[in-house]
């Protein structure tokens, strides 16, 4: 038996370059994992793919993006075997927090470790890629800069270790529909993301806060106009800053004082309908 935590991520820095010929958007942006995981166990069988989820309306069949990865490495390999994977689902869905890519790239390192495959970690992301852009992200975790669709990477020096605040509001965002409303309203706000990279080579963790931005947060923020209202709110609980991640809803706050993050998830749970959740950053795979 195998146990993998595929971990949660937020958007540092979110910048639109264009749209590209394959219909996908060229991005830019500063992605950061954090302690926050779900966690999954692969145990090996004779034969198929078996998926259980402790979430009872999350699809826990092909359509899982676990299953997905499992079935991908599996014919890539050549396979013979099954496995039953056993998801603890602790990242809140569809909140821009890309908890399927997580789950989809622990599967990839669950199911390398539990046939002794051998694959580096370049060849799990590009497999990876194939069935997702945050999954190669989402495989090396720690602080990196994503281009392309969001595949392409380079790492960045480690985010100084910090308190996050997570408050998800009772909304659903599509991603698809994000972009789609970008595209139709681009806003003229664009993200330094070479500053922000200046910040956070010198560890300023103060400028680095000043420098976050998101290109999809007006437009998400257009239809949910609780992200604004969630954003005061983390500041003025003591955020060093707020901010939507991804393509939303969930908006982040980061704390410079542990104590201060864990009073500001208590007033958030009391005062919001938002499901809240108290984490910190986290380093590169293996070097949480
Ligand atoms: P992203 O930021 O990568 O677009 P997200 O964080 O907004 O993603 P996810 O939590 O990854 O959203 O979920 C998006 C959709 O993917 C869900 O609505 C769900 O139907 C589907 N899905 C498939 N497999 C999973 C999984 N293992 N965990 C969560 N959602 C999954």
């Amino acid at each position: 038996m195998v146990t993998i935590l595929g971990r949660a991520k937020i958007n540092l820095t979110l910048d639109i370059l264009g749209l590209r010929e394959d219909g996908y958007h060229e991005i830019a942006t500063v992605m950061q994992s954090l302690a926050l995981a779900d966690t999954l166990t692969f145990s090996r069988q004779e034969e198929g793919i078996t998926l259980t989820v402790d979430l009872p309306w999350l699809e826990a069949d092909e359509r899982n993006l676990a299953h997905r990865a499992a079935a991908l490495i599996m014919k890539e390999c050549g396979l013979r075997g099954g496995v039953h994977i056993a998801i603890a689902k602790r990242i809140p869905v569809a909140a821009g927090l890309a908890g399927g890519s997580a789950d989809a790239a622990a599967t990839l390192r669950g199911m390398n470790e539990l046939y002794g495959i051998g694959l580096s970690d370049k060849e799990l992301c590009a497999l990876g890629a194939q069935l997702g852009s945050d999954i190669p992200f989402s495989l090396v975790g720690g602080t990196v800069l994503a281009t392309g669709r969001g595949e392409i990477m380079q790492r960045l020096a480690d985010f100084p270790v910090t308190s996050v605040v997570l408050a998800k509001p009772p909304v659903s965002v599509s991603t698809p529909w994000a972009y789609r409303s970008y595209d139709a309203h681009p806003p003229e706000y664009h993200p330094d993301n070479a500053a922000f990279m200046e910040a956070l080579t010198r560890g300023d963790r103060a400028a680095c806060a000043h420098l976050i931005g998101n290109v999809l947060e007006p437009v998400t923020e257009a239809e949910h106009p609780v992200i604004g209202d969630y954003r005061a709110r983390m500041r003025a609980h003591g955020a060093l800053c707020a901010m939507m991640s991804g393509s939303g809803p969930t908006v982040f706050g980061l704390f410079a004082q542990e104590q201060t993050a864990a009073a500001a998830a208590e007033v958030f749970g009391r005062e919001t309908d938002a499901a809240v959740h108290l984490t910190s950053t986290v380093g590169r795979y293996g070097q949480e």
